[in-house]
């Protein structure tokens, strides 16, 4: 693979032009030959980096030393660079600094072209550059900042010390990071106050004559912002060459793949056909459904009816679970002709855009279940619709309601509403994970309402499991089986359907249907 650029000539020596410092904006394309095993293993790793970043940064206060601890940790783990000097001192992976250096640059021009595809794609990209970015500059020696700022053109020099003296007063009253004891010791930079939109918005420096003084530990906003926009832009620009890409068809697949991968599994591929049968659903969905699916299911058993967008985001969900286009007609019309909907008027009304979601009709799109991502972002439930995500859009008092109802702890529904506060919405919805299986760490990262359903299926055991819990559960011993035996004793309390009969259904089929999930 060769990355082409246009700046070919200014490349006379990369190592020193490219990685003499630790960071960079990556404003030059690499300009070498790559072989494709290299580009995949480079853009795995970022890839595994990034996530990292975005997983604790939904665990941990952003830049609070355990959040910097493991992010540290990680980029050593993965042979990313995280030394000052280059030296071709190699560490025990076996990789020089100006090899982490190199890596650390390819692998963001890889990922960038995977991830200038789509907007929601390019703002996740650009949210965990960006973070990534902050913690690593905000490591570096303030000298090194200073150097890479000059370098990368953000020619900010720090005040004298006359003038800071002149301005102490002011300097102290405007900035909350300075005291009177410590302006004499920190340096002030002065800045065109349109480079610093942000502090200016949030009065958090001095403005003087369309210049603002900002604390050496505030620079770094200046620094992110700047580097934020170029990665729009960058992201931007990459996206017109996308057809040449597309057209190489070694990369197209490997694309794809890397930029799915940050939604994991699409849960598409309908693998698992007629592994549950719909009298199991009653049952499952107070067990294993996540609230989102498991508000829906309950709206339909109640109103015999869902509207557009909750027939989309729940007829998918199951789809993505295992019903059969067969099953999910039969589901869909057996509770709505117990409503308003006579057999009729379903076939006419209704039938189509089930077999629409299958890609039986239209276009034939094989629709895939929502994310996570796309059922918080896209489209919110107005009055009288049920989908969404009930973290995201249900009001607090109305959440903490269903929570009661479903019966978790009231320190539980606690720790949910400082999360959903925060707007840690996937946290909250992990956090309910491990309070109603009774686990202490969920162990994964959730972005997929499917991905819950399979979790928690492999946490109860799978369907033999679940068999063996409703038909015994006094023989249950250990951690798993008070899992088991918790979640079996909320269900019976949620939900109002003949779940109970239908436990003792779950074939045993399901047990390999999770395992090969
Ligand atoms: Fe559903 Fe995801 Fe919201 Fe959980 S976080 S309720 S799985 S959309």
């Amino acid at each position: 693979m060769l990355f082409s650029g246009r700046q070919r000539k200014s490349a006379v020596n990369p190592q020193t032009e490219l990685y003499g410092h630790l960071l960079q904006f990556y404003g030059q394309p690499p300009l070498e030959n790559l072989p494709l095993t290299e580009f995949e293993t480079f853009a795995v790793e970022r890839l595994k980096l990034l996530k990292t970043v975005e997983n604790l940064g939904v665990s941990y206060v952003k830049l609070s030393d355990q959040y910097i601890k493991k992010l540290n940790h990680e980029i050593k783990n993965l042979n990313f660079p995280y030394r000052a000097e280059m030296d071709d001192k190699k560490s025990q992976s076996g990789l020089s600094e100006y090899e982490k250096r190199r890596k650390d640059h390819i692998s963001h021009f890889i990922l960038r072209l995977a991830y200038c595809q789509t907007e929601d794609l390019r703002r996740w990209f650009i949210q965990q550059e960006v973070d990534l970015f902050r913690c690593r500059f905000n490591e570096l020696h303030p000298k090194l900042k200073l150097e890479f700022m000059h370098k990368n053109n953000l020619q900010y020099d720090p005040i004298s010390v006359q003038e800071k003296r002149a301005l102490q007063e002011k300097l102290v009253n405007s900035s909350y990071s300075v005291s009177g004891v410590t302006v004499e010791d920190q340096d002030f930079y002065k800045v065109p106050f349109q480079d610093a939109l942000d502090l200016v918005r949030t009065r958090k420096v001095y403005l003087k004559a369309g210049y603002v003084y900002i604390p050496h530990q505030d620079i770094v906003t200046i620094v992110l912002n700047d580097f934020r926009t170029r990665l729009s832009k960058a992201l931007a620009l990459t996206a017109r060459s996308l057809p040449a890409v597309h057209s190489d068809e070694r990369l197209q697949p490997l694309l794809k793949h890397l930029s799915n991968a940050y939604l994991g599994q699409d849960y598409s591929i309908q693998k698992n056909v007629g592994k549950i049968s719909l009298e199991q659903i009653d049952s499952l969905s107070g067990k294993s459904f996540p609230l989102c699916m498991r508000q829906l299911h309950q709206a339909l058993r109640e109103n015999h009816h869902l509207r557009h967008g909750g027939r989309m985001q729940y007829g998918l969900f199951l789809k993505g679970i295992g019903l059969s286009l067969e099953q999910a007609l039969q589901f869909w019309r057996s509770e709505f002709i117990r409503g308003k909907v006579d057999a009729d008027r379903f076939d006419k009304q209704y039938a189509y855009s089930i077999r629409h979601m299958f890609g039986k009709e239209g276009k034939r799109t094989d629709y895939t279940p929502y994310s996570c991502m796309k059922v918080i972002l896209s489209n919110p439930p107005s009055q009288g619709d049920h989908h969404g995500c009930p973290f995201r859009h249900s009001d607090p008092e109305l959440l903490k309601q269903k929570l009661q109802f479903y019966k978790v702890s009231p320190s539980g529904i606690n720790q949910i509403l400082e999360l959903v506060k925060g707007m840690h919405y996937q946290l909250a919805c992990q956090k309910y994970f491990e309070l109603t299986h009774n686990i202490e760490d969920a162990n994964f990262s959730l972005n997929h309402p499917n991905e819950y359903f399979l979790e928690s299926q492999k946490t109860l055991g799978g369907g033999k499991d679940i068999k063996q819990e409703t038909d015994t559960p006094q023989r249950s011993q250990g951690n798993n089986s008070a899992a088991r035996n918790s979640a079996a004793t909320q269900e019976k309390a949620a939900v109002n359907t003949s779940a109970s009969q239908d436990c003792s259904e779950i074939t045993e089929d399901l047990d390999s249907y999770f395992q090969d999930a």
